[in-house]
């Protein structure tokens, strides 16, 4: 099954059910959003799950873009490490708004994956919250689950978008894709702990949660659910890896064929998965209206940009490429948003501009560490002070693996303790500065991106270049 196929099929499914099919919405969420960029399907509803707007129709389908890279949700360090995290995603959803609820919820995605996709129920589990005995039910009941297939979860099962807005206990529904998968903690390869992957979160969206905390109810109890579109995807083919699914492997190999590099071979397929994930949501982000820059989402675009390059100069790609590789994201994925071919052009000279200033940015920086390392071994100190390599990090946006990784190769250290000492410093200076933001504006998902206000340092200080 091709992704365009699946996009397909849920569409036709929910609509065959009764579900209006209504457009994603942008990666820039409503400026009354908690969140920097759009992150679940339901962001868009928001209002009408707090009774604020007209709910659009009593049912809805949605195929939503998201990007999880900022905030809670972050998956940044995940990407390319699982096989079923990426930080653009597409969400697929179905939703009441005070129409149907749990049975009728519960029934959909059931069937769907089993009905519609033919996935082996064998291999299915699901997990319910501590406290929904009527969920617990259903799955027995009405789908006839075996109890064995399901656990009872408590935070894992309650599920919110932020410190406050929609929230409620959830149902979530489980691939097993075989003991051999199961790879342990230690193991860095691609497929890390792929074996159960969290498919399907079906939220019972019942209380609103206020800026004291408190639970109130919502107007009319609501469906939402989130369903990840690549991980089905994989799924649906067998694949224990979502980066095996055609929206990753052409953008793969659109990539150049690797050059010189240190990397071992598992670490080099990694890098390529970063490079695709963070081609695909710098491609839409740019397509939504972001541009690179310092403040908020153009530093998280500029932060995206920046690590994909860096990885392509380890695995030995030449100077420029990710300009290039806009191209293959739209060819992928024009068939779900058929607008995005229109922004290409825009999207290839962003990509361009940032990348050639990026690429000044290192040699400039690889000038000063060389008179640096020059210094070093003149003296006798062999190591470069962490002071220096800071300023390099935080001045010249020269990433310290790279000043590490160049002055090994001419035998000077890099006093690690002092940087990272400094690092602290601003982080701490960071975060009494987004605080003080904060109380100015809305957005609430800052913390972990607590220096963007102030540069490229924020991002890189939280998930450093790597
Ligand atoms: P996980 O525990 O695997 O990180 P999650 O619980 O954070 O997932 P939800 O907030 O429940 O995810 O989002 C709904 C669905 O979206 C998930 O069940 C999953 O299928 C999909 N999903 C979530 N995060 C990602 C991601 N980073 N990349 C791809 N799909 C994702
Ligand atoms: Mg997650
Ligand atoms: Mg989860
Ligand atoms: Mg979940």
């Amino acid at each position: 099954m091709t992704s365009q196929e699946l996009r397909q099929a849920f569409i036709d499914y929910f609509v065959r059910n009764g579900h209006a099919y209504l457009p994603s919405a942008s990666l820039i969420p409503d400026e009354m959003s908690t969140t920097l960029f759009t992150i679940a399907g339901m962001e868009q509803f928001v209002p009408v799950f707090l009774g604020d707007a007209p709910a659009p129709a009593p049912r809805a389908v949605t195929v939503q873009r998201c990007l999880r890279v900022a905030g809670a949700k972050s998956d940044i360090e995940n990407v390319g490490r699982t096989g079923r995290h990426g930080t653009f995603l597409e969400m697929l959803g179905n939703f009441s708004f005070g129409d149907y609820y749990k049975s009728e919820a519960i029934r959909f995605a059931w069937e769907f994956l089993t009905g519609v996709l033919t996935l082996d129920p064998a291999k299915l589990y699901v997990t319910v919250h501590t406290s929904d005995d009527e969920a617990q039910r259903l799955w027995e009941n009405e789908v006839g689950l075996d109890p064995a297939r399901i656990s009872r979860w408590d935070e894992d099962n309650f599920w919110t978008m932020g410190p406050t807005g929609p929230c409620g206990p959830c149902s979530e529904i489980f691939y097993d894709t075989g003991a051999g998968n199961a790879l342990g903690p230690d193991d860095d390869g691609p497929n890390k702990g792929n074996r159960f992957v969290e498919i399907w979160n079906v939220v019972f969206q019942q209380y609103n949660r206020g800026a004291d905390g408190k639970l109130s109810d919502l107007p009319r109890k609501a469906i939402d659910t989130g369903a990840g579109f690549e991980r089905m995807l994989a799924v649906a083919n067998g694949k224990v890896s979502m980066y095996e699914t055609d929206l990753f492997t052409d953008l793969i190999a659109a990539q150049p064929a690797v050059g010189a590099t240190s990397l071992a071979p598992a670490e080099q397929l990694v890098r390529r998965r970063i490079i695709a994930d963070h081609a695909r949501a710098a491609t839409f982000l740019i397509a939504d209206g972001v541009y690179p820059s310092n403040t908020e989402r153009g530093f998280v675009l500029r932060f995206l940009i920046r690590r994909a390059i860096r990885n392509g100069r380890l695995l030995g790609y030449p100077r420029e490429f990710l300009a290039d590789l806009a191209a293959a994201v739209v060819a992928s994925l024009e068939s779900g948003y058929p607008e995005l071919r229109a922004r290409l052009v825009d999207v290839q000279n962003a990509l361009r501009t940032e990348e050639a200033g990026f690429l000044r940015t290192l040699d400039r920086g690889s000038e000063l560490l060389e008179r640096e390392i020059d210094d070093a071994l003149a003296s006798g100190t062999q190591a470069i002070s962490g002071a220096d390599a800071f300023v390099l990090h935080d001045t010249y946006g020269f990433p310290y693996e790279l000043t590490r990784e160049i002055a090994s190769e001419r035998g000077v250290a890099v006093d690690a303790v002092a940087f990272e000492q400094k690092m602290t410093e601003q982080r701490e200076r960071a975060r009494a500065d987004a605080a003080a933001k904060r109380a100015m504006v809305t957005v609430t998902d800052v913390p972990t991106l607590s220096s963007a206000f102030e540069g490229y340092g924020g991002l890189e200080a939280e998930g450093e270049i790597r």
